[in-house]
């Protein structure tokens, strides 16, 4: 990836609008609706990492700093998204035809559409085609301003497609610059050729010696289950993150996205990173996210998407609920890979204030993969995960969605794009 900053320089980001000043993660309440920003601010990178941020009239002098102009506008961690389906396969457009004309999410999948059909996809790609048609989609995150991405497995449904899915996120990660976190899901749906025969399909993809494989090998850092009607019940769920936990995979789990069934009670049972969905979260589900500590992941694309009811985030970020937010990009229940525009649904949909929705995509989303310690916030010490964005604050951003308005993304101290408009 080419950038203009020559070797051992410093980058010294000038004439920024508004810096936003994002706390380290996860933050609650009024920390997330309050973010503080700085006018008229620059920002000096030194190793790859935030070395200074202030008002420009403060800022230290360093005559070999490579200068890069906000002109005039926001500059704003690196958005995180802490949750998608990448790498998938396979066109599930009809699909989206027939639920417009009435069919449910769970009707297709029960007659052998859904994830059955994007499973059919990706075990007959190879390695390369799997590398090939997902690089693209990571190349258009970046340039919406996303520098991290967690990724999952769950389309191979079986030990070879599964470990090919996440040796295939692994060859993703170094071929682009945005960092992917690896989560293992097997248990994302019950294939096919299993249909009565669930405790042995589990028995297959909870291999305790596979899930150490899994994790030793560094092939991925948490572990999923989609535990809801239609899917995994609480039981079966809590053996698969028990057993992974066991390994050293850290929990996750969709939860609460189509019924009740006890899901977040789980996650907090079984001391999970995040809860993901909770569009059916009731009293006890919120109680358990905050006793363990749970980071509350919101995936208001799907809702869009699916045409379904929205989760209640207003209650959750009431209830002191670290809330992050993340596309869920995947083929069946949302298409929508861009961040921005998430954030946007956010506003609109949700009711979460400009503010709540950056910290929900930096700091709060850092935490729900573990990474808050180094990423998500602006900080001195802090990976210099930065975009640059030419509108003059967050309010305008969110107030004219569709736009593109990501001028320039730093990953890591390095400028690893620019929009054309503003490449020299
Ligand atoms: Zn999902």
């Amino acid at each position: 990836m080419a950038t203009e900053i020559p070797e051992g320089a410093s980058l010294l980001i000038e004439q920024i609008g508004t810096l936003a000043v994002v706390p380290p993660g996860p933050i609650v309440g009024a920390q997330m609706r309050t973010v503080p920003v700085i006018n008229d601010a620059s920002l000096l990178v030194r190793d790859g990492r935030i070395a200074w941020f202030g008002p420009t009239s403060d800022a230290p002098l360093d005559e070999g700093a490579y200068v890069l102009s906000a002109d005039g506008g926001c500059v704003i961690p690196g958005l995180i998204d802490p949750h998608t389906h990448i790498p998938f396969a396979g066109d599930r457009s009809g699909e989206f035809t027939r639920r417009l004309g009435g069919e449910t999410y769970l009707s297709i999948m029960e007659g052998g559409g859904g994830i059955n059909s994007t499973s059919r996809a990706v075990r007959s790609a190879s390695f390369d085609e799997l590398v090939s048609e997902n690089l693209p989609r990571l190349e258009r995150m970046l340039e919406n301003g996303v520098t991290r991405v967690e990724c999952k497995s769950g389309y191979g449904l079986r030990p070879e497609d599964e470990l090919k899915q996440l040796e295939v996120i692994r060859a993703l990660d170094q071929q682009q610059p945005i960092d992917l976190e690896a989560t293992y899901l097997g248990a994302h749906a019950i294939p096919g050729e299993f249909a009565d025969r669930v405790d042995d399909y589990l028995a297959e993809i909870a291999d305790p010696a596979l899930l150490t494989e899994i994790s030793g090998r560094g092939l991925a850092r948490f572990c999923d289950v989609f535990c809801d009607r239609g899917a995994f019940n609480v039981d079966q769920a809590r053996l698969v993150l028990t057993r992974a936990a066991e390994a050293g995979l850290r929990p996750k789990i969709h939860a609460d996205e189509l019924a009740q069934i006890g899901a977040t009670r789980l996650a907090g049972e079984v001391n999970a990173i995040s809860a993901d969905h909770l569009e059916q979260i009731d009293d006890g589900g919120i109680t358990a996210l905050r006793e363990a500590g749970t980071v509350a992941v919101v995936l208001p694309g799907t809702s869009f998407f699916l045409g379904i009811e929205h989760c209640n985030a207003r209650r959750l970020i009431e209830a002191d609920l670290p809330v992050a937010l993340a596309t869920d990009y995947n083929p069946g229940s949302c298409m929508i890979e861009s961040l921005p525009w998430i954030m946007n649904i956010a506003c609109c949909q949700l009711r979460m204030v400009p503010s709540e929705v950056l910290a929900a995509c930096t700091a709060n989303a850092a935490a729900a993969l573990d990474v808050h310690q180094r990423v998500g916030a602006i900080k001195v010490g802090f990976d210099a995960d930065l975009v640059l964005l030419d509108v003059p604050s967050l309010e305008s951003w969110f107030y004219t969605p569709g736009l593109p308005r990501v001028h320039a993304v730093i990953k890591s101290g390095q400028i690893v794009y620019r929009r054309p408009e503003h490449a020299r």
